[in-house]
């Protein structure tokens, strides 16, 4: 089913509901009410009625007066007709508009079918068995009536009113009723199907643009994007939010792909070397030392190669999966070590140290030593011998920093990002040829984040680089 016609099924379902109950409720109040009013109508004629009749010690007198006879002159259906009986059932009176007339022809057949009725005393409101006619009696007795035998011919007993009304017009106004509160709600419901399809079509709309721009999407259509409708609604929000994925999704698939390029072209050259000197060597029987050199040489190589694997399994972990076990350690002291294995090296004159006190913090000692090394190889290489190296500790703002400073080829400003990524480096350093992989920079980077630290670089092109590792304080420094 679709989000369309699930959403249209729920609101016309809940439309259809309260349409039903709305109507309901409706013609029930109405119909009580109509009934209520008809039924007063009634019991107000009988008791104007009833007002006509003079009840003595022993005899009921019928005195009509001129307001009880206007009473039931009308012969239209709503009007009231009236029959007044004494105890043999004889008819004392009876409205006007049951007497035969042009405008009311079938007012005998009424008047049988009322006289009938009245002559029998039924206690309270009935309908005849057809529900035609709704009737209402009323009894009058004399407290002490004469017996039969002395009584006058026009003295009586007891009189019997009874009022009766045809209930036709008030069936047809509640089937009137009845039919507007179906076809009314139907009609609506019809529209709101149309029209709310019709909007919820619209609304749905831009969900729609998105699904069959992302059907089209393959890893490599990195110029992508998912519509985004300016509504600022919450389709903007999630087209925004999936596009900000997307973003990330692609730089990282580029970012592998380069990476997958880079290294096949990275170990390529190490196994050409290897190859060729193989080659060369096996071209002609050679001596036991120059096979020596030979295989000297092819073990250089593989180590190189196997350095350069090795690093590359580092970075192709996922970074999740760095986190090190961290103790407390003195970065004056992990730096002053670190000084300390260049001793003997050409350039190790030019490394100075500006250390201060202890600056303690959570680290992982063996890779703040691999990041050192690193930082300080690469100021070596990158700058001219007899120029200063600096390697200074310090701490600031709940980090212990831990600075290399050259005075070097320095960094492109717009290089300065990239040479974090695997396999970089700069044009100015190939051009040193000064040999290297590109691959210390991001894993010095990622073992600095595997401490909760950072690792940034600050370089001015021809002045000369500061590179930055900052490692988090411990809380128990002092
Ligand atoms: P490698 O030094 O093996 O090329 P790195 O990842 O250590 O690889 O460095 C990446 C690149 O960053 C280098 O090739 C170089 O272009 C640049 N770089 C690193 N350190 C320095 C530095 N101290 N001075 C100038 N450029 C540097």
């Amino acid at each position: 089913m679709t989000l369309v016609n699930r959403v249209s099924a729920f609101f016309l379902g809940a439309l259809a509901l309260i349409l039903v109950v709305y109507s309901a409720a409706l013609f029930l109040t109405a119909r009580s009410y109509l009934e209520r009013q008809f039924d007063e109508q009634l019991r107000s004629s009988l008791n104007t009625l009833v007002a006509a009749v003079e009840v003595e010690e022993d005899d009921v007198k019928w005195e009509p007066s001129d307001h009880t006879v206007t009473l039931g002159v009308e012969t239209g259906l709503e009007d009231i007709r009236w029959v007044v009986v004494d105890e043999r059932g004889l008819q004392m009176d009876a409205s006007r508009n049951l007497a035969p007339s042009p405008a009311n022809p079938t007012a005998l057949d009424e008047s049988q079918a009322i006289l009938q009725f009245a002559r029998t005393w039924r206690d309270g409101q009935t309908q005849s068995a057809d529900g035609q006619w709704r009737f209402l009696q009323y009894r009058l007795t004399a407290p002490h009536p004469k017996p039969a035998s002395e009584r006058d011919p026009l003295e009586r007993e007891l009189v019997i009113v009874t009022v009766a009304r045809s209930t036709s017009d008030l069936r047809a106004a509640l089937t009137w009723l009845g039919t507007l509160l179906v076809v009314a709600p139907v009609v609506c419901w019809g529209a709101a199907a149309v029209i709310g399809r019709w909007f919820t079509r619209k609304a749905i709309a831009p969900v729609r643009e998105m699904a069959a721009a992302a059907r089209k999407m393959k890893p490599d259509s990195s110029g992508l994007r998912l519509p985004v409708a300016s509504a600022g609604d919450e389709l903007t929000e999630l087209g925004t939010a999936f596009n900000g994925v997307l973003d990330q999704l692609f730089e990282a698939y580029e970012r592998q792909r380069r990476f997958a390029g880079d290294a096949a072209h990275q170990l390529r050259t190490p196994a050409t070397v290897l190859q060729g000197e193989v080659d060369v060597t096996l071209r002609r029987p050679r001596t036991p030392e120059e096979y020596q050199r030979s295989l000297e040489v092819v073990r250089r190589q593989t180590g190189e190669l196997r350095q350069t694997i090795e690093s590359m399994l580092f970075l192709a972990r996922p970074p999740g999966n760095d986190q090190a076990v961290l103790v407390e350690g003195d970065l004056v002291d992990l730096a002053r070590s670190a000084a300390a294995r260049w001793e003997g090296q050409p350039r190790a004159a030019d490394l100075r140290l500006e250390l201060g006190d202890r600056v303690v913090c959570r680290v992982a000692p063996a890779l703040v030593g691999q990041i050192l090394d690193n930082l300080i190889g690469n100021a070596f290489k990158y700058s001219s011998p007899g120029t200063p190296v600096v390697v200074a500790v310090r701490q600031k703002d709940g980090e212990g920093i831990v600075e290399i400073r050259d005075a070097g080829i320095g960094i492109e400003a717009e290089a300065q990002r990239d040479i974090f990524e695997p396999f970089f480096r700069t044009r100015q350093a190939r051009q040193t040829g000064a040999g290297g992989t590109g691959l210390g920079l991001p894993i010095a980077r990622r073992m600095a984040e595997a401490m909760g630290g950072g690792l940034t670089c600050v370089s001015r092109p021809g002045e000369g680089s500061t590179f930055s590792l900052h490692i988090p304080l411990s809380s128990n420094a002092p």
